[in-house]
């Protein structure tokens, strides 16, 4: 049973969905035994060495299958769920709901919604905001539809959770036109898995959320740090599109703004490869030169490569200081909750951004740290005032919950 965002809720199938630009990522999840039947990845679309690795039952396959689109994509997901070995489907009627995470629903999806033509219009017209995300997410939708006629389909939006910003937070410093006409104001992202880490750590806490004033690290490829007031994010670093806030795998984050231009007039780049640039060859890639992988830059920077430590230095002090600007938004609190692939795996990493915050209350128990890998875990000393949480994500539970709530609501009306 799941109980969160209060819902106990029974007895379906939902097939989740995380479509990128040339990945498709999949869990087909049983809601009445709260389990994850079968799990996958689709990569590489549309690119050489296409594969798929599926997993079911404790078993784990890759095949590399010539993969051109989505909807071929989604045609090999189903080959395998239905497999007579690997399979964990005996017909695709089986599946109740299809859940899509949705990167990005602008101002008007804020939301969990059930996708319908209309909505699928919408969707496409937001794309010039999220045009490395939400592209995919569409024709992972359009593709699910054919797929599944007649089963109902949810969009969830990783922007839906930072909808409460108020708006000193979300607004820009730029002439007030910008936002009116165009929309260009912060959004904020990573919002299914803020909205599911801080739930949880309400529960681990044995605490009402309403109660609790939270900062959630969601480090992984992506980063995003979120101050969470009462269940509510009411800041978060990400910003118009998921290039902003913090140092990422490949990302930027924030820079001075002048940094473009200044590159364009003397870098001769034009837009178009700052761009790219700036979302695929910066942060912990382009200053360590050697990857945006964590665990390498920490075991080149073990063995002394000055730009692998400047990398993870100054990763960790971002991390920190955006840690130590959300306490003050908030006015208090209660936890420091790390996430994702870096959060939920690296000790080092969080001793580092820990370290020089036992002002704030903030008390590491480094034990309790170097255990807690992957597993929900309380690692700050008991005399902590400020509690230090791991919490392993699961956007597609929470996706699967608010799909179904919404298909229950359908049988219901
Ligand atoms: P995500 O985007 O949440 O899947 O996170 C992916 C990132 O997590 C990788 O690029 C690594 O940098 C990082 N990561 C995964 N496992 C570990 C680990 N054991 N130690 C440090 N970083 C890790």
């Amino acid at each position: 049973m799941i109980c969160i965002a209060n819902a106990v809720i029974d007895c379906m199938k939902i097939l989740v969905l995380n479509c990128g630009s040339s990945s498709i990522k999949y869990q087909l999840i049983d809601m009445d035994k709260d389990e994850a039947l079968a799990r996958g990845l689709i990569a590489k679309i549309g690119e050489h060495g296409s594969y798929i690795r599926h997993r079911a039952g404790g078993r784990e396959v890759v095949k590399e299958i010539p993969i051109e689109n989505h909807a071929r994509g989604l045609e090999v997901m189903m080959e395998y769920l239905l497999h007579p070995e690997f399979g964990v489907l005996k017909d695709p009627s089986e599946v109740s709901a299809v859940g899509h995470r949705v990167v990005h629903g602008g101002s008007v999806f804020v939301k969990p919604t059930l996708i319908t033509e209309e909505v699928i219009k919408k969707l496409k017209e937001y794309s010039y905001l999220a045009p490395l995300h939400n592209p995919h997410n569409v024709a992972g939708i359009e593709a699910a539809k054919k797929i599944f006629p007649n089963v109902p389909q949810v969009a969830v939006f990783d922007t839906a959770f930072h909808q409460t910003l108020p708006e000193k937070a979300y607004m820009y410093p730029l002439p007030y036109e910008f936002y009116e006409k165009y929309g260009v104001r912060k959004y904020g992202f990573h919002g299914i898995s803020c909205d599911y880490v801080s739930r949880r750590a309400s529960e681990f806490l044995g605490k009402s959320r309403d109660d609790l004033k939270v900062i959630i690290c969601h480090l992984g490829n992506g980063v995003t740090v979120c101050a969470v007031d009462g269940g509510k994010s009411i800041d978060t670093s990400m910003g118009l599109t998921p290039l902003g806030g913090l140092m990422m795998g490949t990302r930027c984050g924030d820079l001075d703004p002048g940094v473009i231009f200044y590159l364009a007039k003397n870098a001769d780049l034009n837009l178009d490869q700052i761009n790219e640039i700036l979302n695929n060859k910066s942060g912990l890639l382009g200053v360590s030169g050697v990857s945006n992988d964590v665990r390498e830059i920490l075991e080149e920077a073990k063995k002394g490569n000055k730009r692998c430590i400047l990398a993870i230095e100054m990763f960790t002090y971002r991390v920190k200081k955006w840690i130590g600007a959300y306490a003050a938004a908030l006015g208090g609190l209660d936890a420091v909750v790390f996430t994702a692939g870096i959060g939920e795996n690296s000790p080092k990493i969080r001793s580092m951004i820990c370290a020089g915050l036992e002002f704030m209350g903030v008390e590491l128990d480094e034990e309790r740290n170097e255990k807690a890998v992957g597993i929900e875990a309380e690692i700050s000393k008991p005399s902590s005032r400020v509690k230090v949480l791991v919490i392993p994500t699961n956007e597609e539970k929470l996706i699967a919950v608010e799909t179904m709530k919404i298909t229950k609501n359908l049988e219901g009306s």
